[in-house]
C-alpha cells in the first residue's frame, strides 16, 4: 500500500512526562484512508493532526456506525520502539467491522499504518516506565444520507495520544460498585466488539457509581442479571479460595488481549485459570466468607487494577483488607516488564517497530 506523508510545518513541543495525562495531548500527525463501496480502501496518507469535516448526515453522526482499538506504543531502556500483539488488535478490529458490516482492512496494509505512523511519530513515545504513546485507531460509516443501511463510505483513521503511567501515585486498589439495573451488553448485540456506543450506554452506570465514590462498576449479564461480565471496561478475574476465575466469553463480553495475555502468563506461573460463568451470588458468597482472596480488572490501559472493594446493594465488602495481592503483583510485573523490555519477551509478543 502507499502511504502518502504530508509532514507539519508547525512541529509541537513534547509536553513534560509529569503533565502527561491520558488521551489529552495529541502527536504531530495523523493516518487517514477512505473506504468507497466497489472501490475499496485508498488515498491512504499521514497528515498534520486536525479537525476534519463531516456532511452533517454523515452516518457516524446519526447511527453510531463506529469501532476503534486501542493499543501502545512502548519505548524500551536502549531507546527501542515496540508494540504488543498488535496483529490481535488488527483481527479483533476486522471482527468489529463485520459484525457492525463496516468494511475490513487488509491485515498487512494495518500493520503498515500503524508502523509507518508510529515511526514518523516516535519521538512522541515518551522515555520513563509506565507512560506510552496510546495509539488509537478507529473507523466511522461516512455516507452523506440519511438513509439507514449498511454504509457505502468508510473513514478509518490512526491517532496518538503521548500518555502518561496509569500508577503515578502507585499502584492503588480501585474500589467497584456492582450495577444491578443497567446492563453493558446482550449476548446478539454488541458487547463482543469494540464499537462506541457500547461506551456511550455505559455512561450513566459509571457516573452513578462516581459520584458516591466508587470508579468503575462491575457489570452483569444482561439476560439473568446474575452472572458477572466485565469491570468498566476490563475484563476481571478472581482469586477464590486458591482458583481463578475469569468470566467465560459467552458473547455479550469483550475479548480482551491483555485477559488472553494474562491467562497464558497464569498457566505459565502454574495456576489453574477456570474461564466460566461465575454469579453474582457466588462472588458475594465468597466475599463473605473470605474466600474471595483477590480481583483484578485487566485491559491495555491499566494493565493490570487491583480491586480494593465492592459495593453490592448498599453493603460494602473488602479484598484483601483492600491491598493489592500476590497474584495480581506478579502478573503486573510480568506484563509490564514484558511490555517495557525489563523482561524477556518468551511468548514472542514483541513486534519491534524501530
Ligand atoms: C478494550 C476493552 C477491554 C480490554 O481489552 P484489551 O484488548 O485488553 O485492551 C475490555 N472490555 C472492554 C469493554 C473494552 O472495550
Amino acid at each position: 500500500m502507499e502511504i502518502k506523508i504530508t509532514k507539519t510545518n508547525n512541529p509541537k513541543q513534547m509536553i513534560s512526562e509529569s503533565e502527561l495525562g491520558f488521551g489529552k495531548f495529541f502527536s504531530d500527525h495523523m493516518f487517514i484512508m477512505d473506504y468507497v463501496a466497489g472501490k475499496g480502501w485508498h488515498n491512504a496518507r499521514i497528515e498534520p493532526f486536525g479537525y476534519i469535516s463531516l456532511h452533517p448526515a454523515s452516518t457516524v453522526l446519526h447511527y453510531g456506525a463506529e469501532i476503534f482499538e486501542g493499543l501502545k506504543a512502548y519505548r524500551t531502556e536502549s531507546g527501542e520502539i515496540r508494540l504488543f500483539r498488535p496483529m490481535e488488535n488488527i483481527k479483533r478490529m476486522n471482527d468489529s467491522a463485520e459484525r457492525m458490516c463496516l468494511p475490513k482492512i487488509d491485515e498487512n496494509d494495518f500493520l503498515q499504518a500503524l508502523t509507518t505512523f508510529v515511526e514518523l511519530e516516535k519521538d512522541f513515545v515518551p522515555y520513563s516506565f509506565g507512560t506510552s504513546l496510546y495509539l488509537r485507531p478507529y473507523m466511522f460509516g461516512n455516507d452523506e444520507t440519511l438513509g439507514v443501511h449498511t454504509v457505502q463510505r468508510a473513514t478509518f483513521m490512526i491517532i496518538a495520544s503521548p500518555s502518561g503511567s496509569y500508577y503515578k501515585e502507585g499502584i492503588n486498589p480501585v474500589k467497584i460498585m456492582i450495577e444491578s439495573e443497567d446492563v453493558r451488553a446482550v449476548k446478539g448485540g454488541t458487547g463482543a466488539v469494540k464499537c462506541g456506543g457500547n461506551y456511550a450506554a455505559s455512561n450513566r452506570a459509571g457516573e452513578k457509581a462516581s459520584k458516591v465514590g466508587y470508579s468503575q462498576v462491575l457489570w452483569l449479564d444482561g439476560v439473568h442479571r446474575k452472572y458477572i461480565e466485565e469491570v468498566g471496561a476490563m475484563n476481571v478475574m478472581f482469586k477464590i479460595d486458591g482458583e481463578i476465575v475469569t468470566p467465560m466469553l459467552t458473547g455479550s463480553i469483550l475479548p480482551g488481549i491483555t485477559r488472553k495475555s494474562c491467562i497464558e502468563v497464569l498457566k505459565d506461573m502454574g495456576y489453574k485459570v477456570n474461564e466460566r460463568l461465575l454469579s453474582i451470588d457466588e462472588l458475594i458468597e465468597a466475599l463473605e466468607n473470605g474466600k474471595l482472596e483477590e480481583a483484578w480488572g485487566c485491559g491495555t490501559a491499566a494493565v493490570v487494577s487491583p480491586i480494593g472493594r465492592f459495593s453490592y446493594n448498599g453493603k460494602e465488602y473488602d479484598v484483601n483488607d483492600g491491598k493489592i495481592g500476590d497474584v495480581t503483583q506478579k502478573l503486573y510485573d510480568t506484563l509490564t516488564g514484558i511490555q517495557w523490555g525489563k523482561e524477556e519477551d518468551k511468548y514472542g509478543w514483541i513486534y519491534k517497530i524501530c
